[in-house]
């Protein structure tokens, strides 16, 4: 085949390339650069567009501006919040350093919203509390407006712009190149150009954000395809926890967009057909703002209970409009406008329609604290040499079974600069780029040929990528939803393992090399559906219910059997589920063991 020629392939080489724009990679090169490193950041979209610039709430950090507050109290709420399956050392790191990171953004540009004191603005969200649990609401997550995550984002960028971190925009990543002393690169297709590029580095870090695209109502973005799951996947190492999906409770209804927690954190609050309040059934102390999963699945009772709203009676109603108009406008005006949007309602009038919808992937690629990709080998765990996983991508655990809101934002801060300060280390010990295996390149040429190539001529008989992108999606939507049980999730697995089956068979209608969108949406498409796979095994085969995994048949949790982390695989096209146990015992503090969880 006259395209696989060396000549064809532009060779790149770094100290590190990290996968991912988003807050967590642009975080790690910010790191990395400003220590003098030649840093490469790879992105498939134009930087600011990464998904972190739609993060609305906030970021939570426990300053104690509003009420007190302390790092150990955040730690326990995030411990009981991820139902006990999130690893304590990692989650006491992560919240030990939240206050001086939360700080230093502020310092590197990141323009909070103020008290009248001129201290960060902090408002409520779910699951925080005080005293350990026993005491009322804490204040604890730093909100730029309804924006912060663009807030962050930006400022992240114009770091590293300063900081001389090289960008290559719109280049998507193919393959990662691994040989017996673990990962040296990427190969990369230059979406514009239609051109491949192999980047060599010394370090690898993959910042590819979450996987929402794997259902059909989600308020992820299009891009949010869980690319660097599937290349860990396919260098044939786990994924965990896949099974843990959080659907957050407030969706725009029937579409999606997210509504953000910071309204009932202001104060709004969800009724039901009846115009009853009926959180305070669910959660009496908590109420309204009790973890997601548990008001995710309170909206979905009320509405299979015939208590919807709507024509249909398939939503609740969030209503805000007795906080003002003043304050909506100063504190939610991105809320305002998605819900004029999206619903067509006027939320300083009307209450708006919503619903829970596919949020957050709690699962990724397995990590340690330092950010190095974990397997479980023959001689217990081990780290794959050279590559790293952060943010969404990765799992590290800190959210365990159900992720905190503002608790995200934090991660990909957190872990970006540990990750960064870890591949330091290996640098020193690494100074030389090894000479890479002759046709290390091939597979990743072969992987975009494959569908343009003369192998598989465009505008064939085969079924087209929408089609089965969409039929993937509803069943991951029907049989994987808030509730699950045997039955549904069996029959989801059997649908969708017929359907993956069907995908070498597609065939694209555009056989440019040019900006072919089509060709990134097939790729993407082969990732999504990997990762279907591995959430609907773990899912069915966890038989307890946990976090944001709430069985019917099994409804309550199991930890003498199931206080462990699901490690999924695909080998010879098969899933294989192993488990790992959970890191009970945190850094320095007292291990938190499991309790019932109530709000
Ligand atoms: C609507 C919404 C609101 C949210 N609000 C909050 C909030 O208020 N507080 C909170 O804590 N969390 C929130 N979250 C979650 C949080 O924003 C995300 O988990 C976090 O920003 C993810 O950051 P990231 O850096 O890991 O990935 P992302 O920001 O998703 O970035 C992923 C990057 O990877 C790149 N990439 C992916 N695949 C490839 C490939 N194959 N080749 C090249 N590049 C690739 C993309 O181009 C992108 O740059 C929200 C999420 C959503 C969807």
């Amino acid at each position: 085949m006259a395209y696989l020629s060396t000549d064809r392939v532009e060779h790149h080489f770094h100290d590190v390339v990290i996968i991912g724009s988003g807050g967590a990679g642009m975080r790690c090169a910010l790191q990395l650069a400003d220590a003098g490193h030649r840093v490469a950041v790879i992105t498939k979209v134009l930087p600011t567009r990464s998904h972190t610039v739609a993060a609305q709430g906030g970021i939570n950090a426990s300053l104690g501006n509003v009420t007190s507050d302390h790092w150990l109290w955040h730690m326990y709420d995030t411990i009981k919040g991820s139902d006990y399956l999130g690893d304590q050392d990692a989650i006491e790191y992560m919240c030990r350093a939240a206050p001086q990171l939360v700080r230093e953004l502020e310092h590197q540009g990141v323009a909070f919203s103020r008290l009248d004191d001129g201290k960060i603005y902090q408002r409520a969200f779910g699951g925080q509390s005080r005293e350990l649990g026993e005491g009322g609401q804490a204040l604890r997550t730093c909100a730029a407006a309804d924006r912060t995550g663009h807030a962050i984002l930006h400022a992240m960028y114009q770091q590293n712009l300063r900081a001389g971190t090289h960008f290559y925009e719109e280049f998507f990543a193919l393959d990662l190149i691994t040989d017996k002393n673990g990962c040296q690169g990427v190969m990369a297709w230059d979406i514009a150009k239609g051109e491949y590029h192999l980047f060599q580095a010394k370090a690898v870090v993959l910042a590819t954000g979450g996987a929402g695209r794997i259902f059909k109502v989600t308020t992820n973005a299009h891009i949010c395809t869980g690319d660097g799951g599937a290349l860990t996947m396919a260098a044939g190492l786990p994924m965990e926890d896949m099974e843990f999906f959080q659907f957050h409770p407030t969706g725009v209804a029937d579409v999606g967009p997210l509504i953000t927690e910071g309204v009932r954190g202001e104060g709004g609050y969800l009724l039901n057909s009846e115009g009853q309040r009926f959180m305070e059934r669910y959660a009496p102390t908590a109420k309204d703002l009790a973890s997601r999963d548990v008001v995710s699945r309170a909206i979905a009772l009320e509405i299979r209970e015939g208590r919807g709203c709507g024509p249909n009676k398939n939503y609740a109603l969030l209503k805000l409009d007795h906080l003002g108009e003043e304050l909506i406008l100063n504190r939610l005006p991105n809320i305002h406008e998605l819900a004029l949007r999206f619903a067509g309602v006027d939320c300083t009038k009307e209450p708006i329609p919503v619903q829970p919808t596919a949020h957050y992937t709690m699962g990724g690629i397995p990590t340690n604290r330092f950010g190095e990709v974990i397997y479980n080998g023959a001689e217990g765990e081990r780290n794959c040499a050279g590559l790293y996983a952060i943010g969404e991508a990765a799992c590290v655990s800190v959210h365990g079974a159900n992720r905190l809101g503002g608790n995200s934002l934090l991660e990909i801060i957190v872990f970006g600069r540990a990750c960064g300060n870890q591949v330091m280390k290996r640098l020193k010990q690494h100074r030389y780029h090894p000479a890479l295996d002759k046709d290390c390149w091939q597979k990743g040429v072969e992987r975009v040929e494959s569908w343009l190539g003369e192998l598989n001529k465009p505008g064939g008989d085969g079924c087209g990528i929408a089609d089965i992108r969409l039929r993937m999606q509803t069943i991951m939507q029907e049989h994987f939803s808030v509730y699950r049980t045997n039955e549904i999730m069996a029959e989801g697995v059997q649908r969708l393992e017929a359907l993956a089956a069907e995908l070498p068979d597609a065939r694209l209608s555009d056989g440019n090399r040019i900006f072919n969108t089509e060709l990134i949406e097939a790729m993407e498409l082969e990732n999504l559906m990997g990762l279907a796979r591995v959430t609907a095994a773990g899912a069915l085969a966890r038989v307890e219910s946990r976090g944001a995994h709430a069985r019917d048949d099994f409804p309550d949790r199991n930890d003498a059997k199931w206080m462990k982390h699901t490690l999924a695989s695909i080998n010879d096209g098969q899933v294989k589920l192993d488990y790992k146990p959970v890191r009970v015992r945190p850094m320095t503090v007292e291990s938190f063991p499991p309790k019932k969880r109530v709000y």
